[in-house]
Order: C-alpha cells, then sequence, then structure tokens
C-alpha cells in the first residue's frame, strides 16, 4: 500500500503547493507582474527588511535620488524595528507584506497561512501607520489558500520580472548593476534585498543601487512605488 501512500502525497502536492503558484507565477490576473510598458516607470522593490544596518542607508540613497521604491516587510522585522518602517512610509515609499517569519507557503498548512499572513499585516500596519495593500510571498511561493488570504486582508499580489542574485555575496556590486540594466523594460518589478541571504550581501546591492538608479535614469525611466499600479490587480 506504500505507493497508495506516494500517490496521495504526490496529489496533495500537485493541488495544494504546484498548482497555485504556478497558477499565481504565470496566468492569474489577479497579480501584479509586471507594468503595460505603456510609461517610462521603473518598480524598485527591496525585499525582506528592514534591517537596522542597511536599510536607513538605502533610505539614505533613495532619498538623495528621489526615487519611490516598495518594501515588502516581514513582519518580525517591523515587529523589531518600527522606527524603520515608519520611517519607510513617511518618505513616501510602498509597503508591502512579505509574511511574518519568511517561511515557505508550501510549508504552511491552511490555518497557518491565514494567522501569517494576519499576523505580518497587523505588525506592519502597526508599525508604519498605513495599511498594506499588496504581498509578496517569500521565494515566490504560493499554496492553495494564500490568495484567498491575502485578498480577505485586501491585499493586491505582486511577483517580479527582474531578480539579480543578490542575496548572494559571491554577486558583486557589477553584476547587480547589469543584471539590472541590460534587463530592464519599461514596467519592470525589479527585487532586490536589504536583508537576508548570504552575511553582507545586502552591502553589495547598496553599492549597486546608484549605479542602478543613474544608468536607468539616463535612459529615460522613471521610478515608482507600487502603489502607482492601479487597476485589475486590487483585490
Ligand atoms: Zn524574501
Amino acid at each position: 500500500m506504500w505507493w497508495l501512500f506516494l500517490l496521495v502525497l504526490v496529489a496533495i502536492f500537485l493541488i495544494y503547493c504546484l498548482l497555485p503558484s504556478y497558477w499565481a507565477r504565470n496566468r492569474s490576473s489577479r497579480v501584479f507582474r509586471e507594468g503595460t510598458g505603456k510609461t517610462t516607470e521603473i518598480y524598485l522593490t527591496f525585499d525582506d527588511g528592514p534591517n537596522p544596518d542597511y536599510t536607513p542607508r538605502l533610505l539614505d540613497i533613495l532619498k538623495e535620488s528621489q526615487v519611490q521604491a516598495t518594501f515588502f516587510i516581514m513582519g518580525r522585522q517591523a515587529k523589531l524595528y518600527p522606527d524603520i518602517v515608519k520611517r519607510i512610509t513617511q518618505e513616501g515609499h510602498t509597503v508591502g507584506c512579505h509574511s511574518y517569519s519568511h517561511r515557505h507557503a508550501w510549508l504552511m498548512p491552511p490555518i497557518h497561512t491565514f494567522r501569517d499572513m494576519t499576523r505580518s499585516y497587523k505588525a506592519i500596519t502597526l508599525a508604519s501607520g498605513v495599511t498594506p495593500e499588496w504581498y509578496r510571498p517569500p521565494w515566490g511561493g504560493f499554496n492553495l489558500l494564500s490568495i484567498a488570504a491575502a485578498r480577505r486582508l485586501g491585499l493586491n499580489m505582486a511577483f517580479w520580472s527582474i531578480e539579480a542574485q543578490d542575496w548572494s555575496a559571491n554577486t558583486t556590486a557589477e553584476d547587480i548593476y547589469h543584471a539590472v540594466a541590460n534587463q530592464a523594460v519599461p514596467g519592470s518589478v525589479i527585487v532586490l534585498h536589504d536583508n537576508q541571504g548570504d552575511p553582507g550581501a545586502p552591502e553589495n546591492t547598496l553599492r549597486a543601487l546608484p549605479m542602478i538608479i543613474q544608468s536607468l535614469r539616463k535612459k529615460g525611466y522613471s521610478f515608482a512605488g507600487l502603489e502607482q499600479v492601479k487597476g485589475v490587480y486590487h483585490a
């Protein structure tokens, strides 16, 4: 009977994990992946923070360059560093939920999926003073109930169209810059990280950021937070 047990496990994995993730990543009209390309806007997004060493310096760079971005915040980090979260919103950036403790949706049973989403939403609302309107799942993984849990809180869902592997300390600032500058098109959603990954990795992201901003500006792009995105993506 072991094969029957295996068959059930495979079926659960397919229905609860793989198909919802594939649907959200590639097909769902409820998930924002990139802009229409009708404007020159580029969306810079920063995941996993805030981090007391990197996020304030990142905010300084954005402020100096007058760039608006989006921060997908972990609820746990919001609880630890509410002042940084507050600064993010005070400086006009968009905040979104990125789970409470970065647990993969495939490892969360249904009740935990709702609990994690609510806990993260509450922690970010309390720290920032505004209600988040966006959700990006850790590692881009959805389960069968993630979308329902996000919609219950009125959260729009966002993926990304360009990632630069900046979570690895082996990716240099130049690598990050080239990955972004070479792939950017109007409407691109760029994911970078201001926390987690390899120790010290966000240092390279910070070094790459001024080069990215300067280069994309030269090509005629402008920068916007996701709150500028209107339309069908709203839950
Ligand atoms: Zn993440």
